[in-house]
């Protein structure tokens, strides 16, 4: 079975529905921090099968020993973490003792119960303010803050654990700017508080829990003006993991590999899309640049697309049109 860390959250739902159809077989290991249980509940109704939730901690040692100790787990997809970049900027500590200290344990249980296959969730963030796009996994890696920098230890940390033994195969998945939802509209990303993410903030936008989107900038070089990034459809994000699972062995090492379409989209133009999936304009305004932002980020897919034989298939429209059926079954989320 696979052991799927961090999967009642919003990419690890949408990826344990995947694997699931593939045929695999799942166990959840989530402290329930940032998700609903009822996000897997749904899973398993459109899957028709089982996924097993444990509640416990990645840095819960104990834990992690009671769960490599009675199941024959195959391989770790790890998505458990703290993502806000603004909270993480306030509370470094908690950012470092969840995602690192956490990963540190998770890695020493698989060492000790031979389990030394991993696929890491890891963000395009690591590229910092990249000096040129399309970014390809071999250019300079930077933290501009400390979510990005424990994103960057634990990648280091990986290719130190493979280097010390190489019999380890390591996957590390640098996700660019996820967005959508299952075509059901079942499951999806359900933010606590104010949203951080564009498409979210915008979302609730559209659904009238607030009146207008700001938009941070309108003077980025860029060809309107406005941000550019890759967006990505979370099913085939979800996809691009188990292709990593398949080729895991093949891969041959510890690498890292950029998750993206490789377009980039403007802030106007995403709305502009969302716009047409509900079917009135979103309201939004622009406004000053937000600190620590950059201009334009889009992934060089290519390496994935030659060791995983896997792309993105979704584009803008279905990204919206989903995200829009999710969010408009749901304008609550989990707890309607
Ligand atoms: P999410 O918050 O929805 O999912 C993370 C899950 O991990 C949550 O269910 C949370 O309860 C759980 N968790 C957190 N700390 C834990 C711990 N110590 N022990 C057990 N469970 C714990 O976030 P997501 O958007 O699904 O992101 C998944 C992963 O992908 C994260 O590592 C994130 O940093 C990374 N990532 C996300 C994005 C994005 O934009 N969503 C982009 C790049 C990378
Ligand atoms: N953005 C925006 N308004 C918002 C949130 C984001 O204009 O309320 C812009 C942001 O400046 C960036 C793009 O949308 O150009 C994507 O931002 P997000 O925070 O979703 O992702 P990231 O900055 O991490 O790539």
């Amino acid at each position: 079975m696979i052991l799927v860390t961090g999967g009642a959250g919003y990419i690890g739902s949408h990826t344990c529905l995947e694997l699931l159809e593939a045929g695999h077989e799942v166990l959840v290991l989530d402290n329930l921090s940032n998700a609903s249980p009822e996000g897997l509940r749904r899973v398993e109704r459109l899957t028709g099968k089982k996924v097993e939730l444990v509640e416990g901690d990645l840095r819960d040692g104990a834990a992690l020993e009671r769960l490599f100790g009675s199941r024959r787990i195959e391989a770790v997809l790890h998505f458990a973490g703290l993502k806000s970049v603004g909270e993480s900027v306030e509370q470094p500590l908690r950012y470092y003792d969840n995602n690192v200290a956490g990963t540190v344990k998770l890695l020493e249980a698989m060492g000790r119960h031979g389990v030394k296959r991993l696929v890491f969730s890891s963000s395009a963030t690591v590229y910092g303010d990249p000096s040129r796009v399309p970014v390809t996994e071999d250019m300079p890696l930077s933290a501009a803050n400390p979510y990005g920098r424990t994103k960057l230890i634990i990648e280091d940390m990986c290719r130190e654990v493979f280097r010390a033994d190489p019999s380890w195969r390591i996957a590390l998945l640098r996700y660019f700017n996820p967005v959508g939802a299952h075509a059901s509209g079942e499951i999806g990303e359900d933010p606590q508080g104010v949203p951080n993410n564009l498409m979210p903030f915008a979302l609730q936008v559209a659904v009238g829990r607030r009146p207008v989107l700001n938009v941070f900038g309108g003077d980025w070089p860029t060809a309107d003006g406005t941000g550019v990034r890759d967006y990505i459809h979370v099913v085939d994000l979800a996809k691009g993991h188990v292709a990593a699972l398949a080729k895991l062995d093949a891969l041959g090492g510890c690498v890292p590999l950029n998750l993206g379409t490789g377009r980039g989209v403007s802030v106007l133009e995403l709305v502009a899309g969302l716009s047409r999936a509900v079917g009135r304009p979103v309201p939004h305004q622009v406004v000053a640049r937000r600190a620590g932002d950059v201009a334009s980020v889009f992934a060089d897919p290519t390496r994935a697309a030659q060791l995983l034989g896997w792309r993105a298939e979704l584009g803008l429209d279905a990204m919206c049109a989903d995200s829009w059926r999710w969010q408009s079954q749901n304008p609550n989320g989990y707890a309607r």
